[in-house]
């Protein structure tokens, strides 16, 4: 119940945060390469065309104080986050760039994010964050579900 209230409280500025971060990203981004959006088909994206990829020096980015503390509360934050998928944007931390199984990871929550709508994924991911602690939620299993899936040899 208390998780569910927090949830709703934490909503609309994780909303907000994320739609500002996926216009830079959108904005600022790099499209995916032939291969990547092949990928981006097998992990189930619809328009991986409309994907865009910015690599950072740390993920995520000035998180709001709120987000902050809700983060540190769920161990997600610059220390364990190494990509972010929010929309169609990605954020890869630098030291990542290149790593297909990062890339098929964020691809696979672009494809959570069509599939749900943006606020209901924020949604859900918040509360799964909260009460399984991150990366355990479901969201995250079936992301690196599919990034094994799609690396695994004699697979086609
Ligand atoms: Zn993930």
């Amino acid at each position: 119940m208390f998780t569910r209230a927090l949830v709703a409280l934490l909503l609309p500025l994780a909303w907000a945060w994320a739609r500002r971060h996926e216009r830079a990203i959108l904005q600022s981004g790099k499209p995916l390469r032939e291969g990547e959006l092949v990928d981006a088909r097998r992990a189930g994206v619809q328009h991986p065309e409309r994907v865009r990829v910015l690599v950072l020096p740390s993920v995520p980015p000035r998180l709001p104080r709120a987000l902050r503390e809700l983060a540190e509360r769920c161990a997600w934050g610059p220390a364990t986050v190494t990509g972010m998928a929010l929309g169609y944007g990605i954020f890869v931390r630098a030291e990542q760039r290149g790593s297909r199984r990062l890339l098929i990871h964020e691809l696979a929550h672009v494809a959570q994010y069509e599939r749900l709508g943006v606020r209901p994924f924020l949604k859900l991911y918040l509360h799964q964050c909260l009460t399984s602690g991150y990366p355990h939620g479901l969201l995250e299993a079936e992301a690196k579900q599919i990034a094994r899936d799609l690396l695994a040899p004699n697979t086609g």
